[in-house]
């Protein structure tokens, strides 16, 4: 961990609005993911995973149609673009390429027919619940990691995912090159190499999973006035909208909290093994936050948030990660045996 985040106080206190509220407080770990270098002894999203070298990497053997991009040129257009970036008033007269990155390139057969098979899976995220304390992880585990298949999959058109709990003790000699598939589905499907800056906030449900009454109050303009709490008048109409956007569930990569709904309505789910009621255990996000919900930008986040500086533009993207066209990919766990199959959505 090497950068702090800091969520600002939510505007209001929203349970002493709505009493009814407080004994759904919920606390959610954001990931605040950042781009940067990341060891195999960090949390990560897309950084590298401490992986036994005597275990089998994870393969995907669901049907894969062809592929899209080249995950090399993925990885030297990320580089190259990092690069301009650095310099917002006009990069220099240098290659877009390095020798390296033309090498690489080069080297792509653009005709070759794909590899048959199983698809390797790539590293999506991993999490020590040295910092991620809210992970209750099984037995002596102390190191939760995610890998997909970057592919669109059935029923929901989203890549496949796999989760390995492990002691990070064991791993006493660490897989160095996993096996890698040429191509992935699409470019949005890499994460950019991300260190973490986690930090615990938290929520209150998505309004549609509060019983009617609840949903109600929320609804009733006088009950916010009476409450003497600030809230701009504009939302005097929508005043629910104020708690959906601000005082309910963050947006972005998370740990556990309330699952935000939206694309669908809440689904009920259940252990497909053990029938028990799943935990959200992680929020798989396109972005950190949007024009909506910009109470949730970090403070050290604020300034740069409000820049026009090309540096800062994909700041409330940092993973490059895209579900959809904008949406997450929600994993719930099951809390009585984490090793069940998990479940997987997208809102
Ligand atoms: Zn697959
Ligand atoms: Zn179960």
């Amino acid at each position: 961990m090497n950068a702090i985040r800091t969520t600002p106080p939510r505007p209001l206190d929203v349970a002493a609005v709505f009493p009814q509220l407080a004994p759904l407080a919920r606390t959610a770990t954001r990931l605040h993911p950042r781009p940067g270098a990341p060891s195999l002894h960090d949390s990560s999203i897309g950084g590298p995973l401490l992986w036994p070298a005597d275990e089998p990497w994870p393969h995907c053997d669901a049907p894969h149609q062809g592929g899209g991009y080249s995950l090399i040129e993925v990885r030297a257009e990320r580089r190259a673009r990092a690069r301009r970036a650095m310099y917002p008033d006009g990069a220099p007269d240098v290659p877009h390429y390095t020798p390296e990155e033309e090498a690489a390139l080069a080297e792509i057969d653009w005709d070759a027919e794909l590899p048959d098979g199983p698809v390797p899976m790539l590293p999506l995220a991993q999490f020590y619940v040295r910092d991620i304390p809210l992970l209750r992880p099984p037995g002596q585990a102390d190191l939760l990691q995610v890998l997909w298949c970057p592919f669109d999959h059935e029923p929901m058109n989203m890549p496949r995912t796999a989760l390995f709990w492990r002691s990070a003790a064991a791993v006493t000699d660490v897989l160095t090159s996993p096996p890698e598939w040429p191509v992935v589905e699409f470019e949005e499907y890499v994460p950019v190499p991300c260190v973490l800056a986690p930090e615990q906030v938290t929520e209150y449900p998505n309004s549609l999973e509060l019983s009617e009454e609840l949903r109600e109050q929320l609804k009733d303009w006088s009950r916010w006035q009476a409450a003497d709490a600030g809230v701009d008048s504009s939302y005097a109409p929508y005043p629910e909208s104020y708690y959906h956007s601000h005082l309910s569930v963050a947006p972005g990569w998370k740990v556990g909290g309330w699952p935000q709904w939206g694309y669908t309505d809440p689904v009920p789910r259940l252990c497909p093994a053990c029938d028990t009621e799943m935990d959200a255990l992680l929020t798989i996000a396109t972005f950190e936050w949007d024009g909506g919900n910009r109470s949730w930008i970090p403070e050290e986040d604020r300034a740069a948030a409000s820049s026009r500086d090309d540096r800062y533009r994909d700041l409330c993207q940092p993973t490059a990660v895209q579900i959809a066209s904008g949406h997450k990919q929600q994993l719930y766990i099951c809390p009585a045996a984490p090793e069940h199959p998990h479940m997987e959505l997208m809102q």
